[in-house]
């Protein structure tokens, strides 16, 4: 058994495997089950806890106390941090692409909620230097004595990847509960650290079912070297001799839509049909995204050789409620 690194423990897992019995009947192709890592937890819910247990054990390793991360103005992966630091008295500081003008609704209610410190940038420095400004919190912050630990965009490095490894184990367990083989998995993909969590234990279990991974922003090409990046970083805390092409990526583009959380009407529309269908809310920034893909993609036929598919609810119901206007004229 390979040697991972440790994590604190703060997710309920496992998480249920249901299957999406109205949903398959519907499209007609291969069974669809869904993980329930939307029921990770409550203030923590979602895909991000379990890579923050892993990026947050490594910073109680190194003495840190206080978090600092960044992301969209709704970000799950902000909102799940400031939680888990509140819990862990640790001090939170995040990095917000959005000013202060923006309505305090969902995460960013939450975020308030919770303690967290909150720093407004642009896009423009958000895309170009989010980074640079967090080392620069980090700067000052050690100024006034305290010990902080960055946590990249959505807990996506080497250390977070762990989240997601873990989770593939998890999958591999519940396959021989439930008596099913999945012979593919999909995701949503947005700073990628899911998908190479899954990828890497895929690999290094055998597990044959291929991994997808359903882009929310950005393109493939992106995501393959972004993947490849962080699934090299992961391996530099195992002592393996592993390597990965990134022909062993695979990123199912063209769900992108309007762009980064801004929805289309056909999304908002799917989302709406689906909850009413199987009583389960996805959001529209990443899982309606994914499922609306998958669901299109399966109409195609790309998925005709596929008998079993896992699809991963990795979260985001409080991003629903900031853009509940947008399902009034349906
Ligand atoms: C962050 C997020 C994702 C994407 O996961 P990555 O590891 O960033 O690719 C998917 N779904 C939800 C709800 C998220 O918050």
């Amino acid at each position: 058994m390979i040697k991972i690194p440790e994590k604190i423990n703060i997710a309920n897992l496992p998480t249920r495997i249901e299957k999406l019995e109205k949903l398959s009947e519907k499209l007609g192709g291969p069974n669809i089950y869904i993980k329930r890592d939307d029921q990770t937890g409550m203030e923590t819910s979602g895909n991000k806890v379990r890579k923050l247990e892993f990026s947050v054990k490594e910073a109680i390793d190194r003495g840190c106390d206080t978090l600092i991360t960044c992301g969209g103005i709704q970000s799950n992966h902000c909102r799940a941090t400031a939680a888990i630091a509140a819990k862990l008295s640790l001090k939170s500081c995040l990095v917000l692409k959005g000013s202060s003008d923006e309505e305090v609704d969902g995460n960013l209610f939450l975020d308030k909620l919770l303690g967290a410190e909150i720093h407004f940038i642009t896009p423009e420095e958000y895309k170009n230097r989010r980074m640079e400004i967090m080392k620069e919190i980090k700067s000052s912050m050690e100024e006034k004595g305290f010990k902080p630990y960055i946590i990249p965009e959505g807990a996506s490095n080497g250390i977070g990847g762990f989240g997601y490894y873990k989770t593939m184990e998890e999958i591999i367990d519940q396959e021989k509960e439930l008596g099913v083989h999945f012979d593919g998995i999909v995701v949503a993909t947005g700073s990628g650290g899911t998908y190479s969590g899954l990828l890497l234990a895929s690999k290094i279990l055998n597990h044959s079912g291929r991994i997808y991974g359903v882009n929310v922003c950005d393109d493939e090409e992106y995501f393959k070297s972004k993947i490849h990046e962080i699934l090299n970083e992961s391996i530099n805390y195992l002592n393996i001799d592993l390597s990965f092409s990134k022909d062993e990526i695979h990123i199912m583009d063209g769900y992108v839509g309007k762009g980064y959380a801004l929805s289309r009407k056909e999304e908002l529309e799917f989302i709406s049909d689906f909850a009413k269908m199987e009583g389960i809310v996805v959001d529209p920034v990443y899982t309606g995204k994914a499922m609306y893909g998958l669901t299109e993609e399966i109409k195609k036929g790309s998925f005709s050789e596929c008998k079993n598919l896992l699809f991963i609810h990795t979260g985001g119901i409080f991003g629903i409620f900031p853009g509940k206007k947008l399902f009034e004229n349906l």
